[in-house]
């Protein structure tokens, strides 16, 4: 089946189909580097990272840029009010930034532009746009684009612009919904950049939000390439204003598919730095969730569907994990060699036309899992084959290869299991020099052995 996505710029959903055969190239619009990142912001990546996995998984080569946003009104304020410089300040919220998408098992973009690396690019943009007419500069030598110069602004929003009062112009690299005005490509330094500005044909000054995706993404997937990403709230001005500059600077196809991931919520808000409502990754950690919980909880909705967020949901995440790894040790133990063909269950055609009919993660779901519930009842029937043992074992790779919620199992060599039931008839003839021996030698070979009611437990050492 044909794989189908909700094209924000078509209100519906239509036939995926790369503009190079085989190939995908794909932006995602990074963090705005000024404070940690939020579970809200990781809800839209790890929206992201599902979209990219499965395109490798058809098949697909993904060639991926997210950029990072580290000058813009909100760096440079917090900046100022920690008295720190503002690259002090981007690099410390890159790095956890980093650390955070490595902790979650995001896959790596392939680059992460930095926008105060390509102020160069940004400048010869704006240029090309005041060439051709399609932007102009202000007296404090700010440089605007010019609305009424694009015909087709509001395509993506579907905003209406006989609401706008004309010749207004927008300095904010954020401004409110409905209001399309011109705004700002250059921003003309002043009192409160300090000493955050660079040189440019129209003096001192910095870039505007909107142009740095701009300027990045045709530098690095060229001017027309085929998904581009966010959150909902970077559709209206962020995405629309791209729209604008891009085909206005390079007078062709910009962007063919445009997906937006819906808001993580909490208690009925918008989980947000301004509200002062997030929880950060490290929080989530400390109340007990792993990463893999983290995963589960944030990719289980569909991801145009709002998600409300509550502390309590990691039982629900261990308890669906557990499941699958339950059932994955019994395959496990049953497993048939090597030569044995797999066949994969039938659901597994289910599973992926879910995710065909743009990403339907709930519905995925709900067919992985009753497939677990069935396979738990046919080995319990002792009914099952060593092809479709090894098909569940594939199944269950497969399903990891795409939401990566399955922690990382621990082999233990037959070796150690051997030394262990030695440990445990010295121990039980009293022989405790013996015993200690062999714990010493495991310890020396990794792994620890913990004495429980239930018998001894083994894991390796950290
Ligand atoms: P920012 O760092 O503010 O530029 O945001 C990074 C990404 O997170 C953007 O794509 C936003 O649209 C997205 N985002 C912000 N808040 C939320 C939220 N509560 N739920 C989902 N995505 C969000
Ligand atoms: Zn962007």
């Amino acid at each position: 089946m044909s794989i189908r996505f909700y094209n924000t710029i078509n209100r519906k959903k239509v036939k995926f189909e790369p503009i190079t055969p085989g190939k995908v190239k794909l932006y995602t619009c990074g963090p705005t580097v000024y404070d940690t990142a939020h579970i809200g912001n990781f809800r839209t990546f790890l929206f992201e990272d599902l979209l990219k996995r499965f395109l490798i998984f058809k098949g697909y080569e993904v060639y991926h840029v997210m950029n990072i946003t580290d000058v813009d009104d909100k760096t440079i304020k917090r900046a100022n009010t920690e008295e720190m410089t503002i690259n002090e300040l981007t690099l410390r919220y890159t790095e956890e930034f980093m650390n955070d998408i490595k902790s979650l098992k995001i896959l790596p973009a392939d680059k992460y532009p930095r926008a105060t690396e390509h102020i160069v690019e940004m400048i010869q943009m704006i240029q090309t746009l005041e060439k051709s007419g399609y932007a102009y500069e202000t007296k404090d030598h700010s440089i605007y684009f010019r609305l009424d110069s694009y015909d087709s602004y509001g395509q993506l929003t579907k905003i209406d612009l006989t609401k706008q009062r004309a010749t207004e112009r927008i300095i904010n690299d954020e401004y409110s919904k409905d209001n399309p005005q011109d705004f700002a490509l250059w921003k003309a330094w002043n009192d409160e950049d300090g000493k955050v500005f660079w040189e440019s044909p129209w003096g001192r000054g910095r870039p505007g939000w909107h142009i740095e995706c701009s300027a990045m993404s045709i530098k690095y997937l060229g001017n027309h390439f085929d998904i581009h990403c966010g959150g909902v709230d970077n559709i209206f001005p962020h995405h629309e204003n791209e729209i604008a500059q891009s085909v206005s600077a390079t007078k062709g196809l910009f962007v063919n598919y445009w997906m937006h991931s819906e808001y993580l919520h909490i208690q009925g808000d918008k989980m947000s730095k301004t509200l002062g409502n997030y929880h950060k990754i490290s929080d989530l950690i400390s109340e007990g969730f792993t990463a893999e919980e983290i995963r589960f909880t944030l990719l289980s909705a569909h991801y145009r569907s709002k998600l409300n967020f509550s502390l309590n949901q990691n039982q629900e995440a261990r308890t669906a994990i557990q499941r699958i790894t339950d059932l994955q040790q019994r395959l496990f133990e049953l497993k048939a060699s090597a030569q044995t063909e797999s066949s994969i269950p039938d659901e597994f055609e289910e599973f992926v036309a879910a995710l065909d009919d743009d990403l339907d993660t709930p519905k995925a779901f709900a067919v992985f899992f009753g497939w677990i519930r069935s396979m738990n009842n046919f080995l319990d029937r002792g009914e099952c084959m060593p092809n479709q043992i090894n098909g569940g074992l594939e199944f269950i790779e497969k399903f990891d290869d795409l939401f990566a919620i399955i922690p990382e199992m621990v082999i233990v060599p037959q070796e150690v299991y051997v030394l262990i039931e030695k440990r445990e008839k010295a121990r039980l003839k009293q022989d405790w020099k013996t015993a200690d021996k062999i714990r010493n030698l495991l310890h020396k070979e990794g792994w620890l052995v913990e004495d429980s009611p239930s018998g001894p437990k083994v894991k390796p050492k950290k």
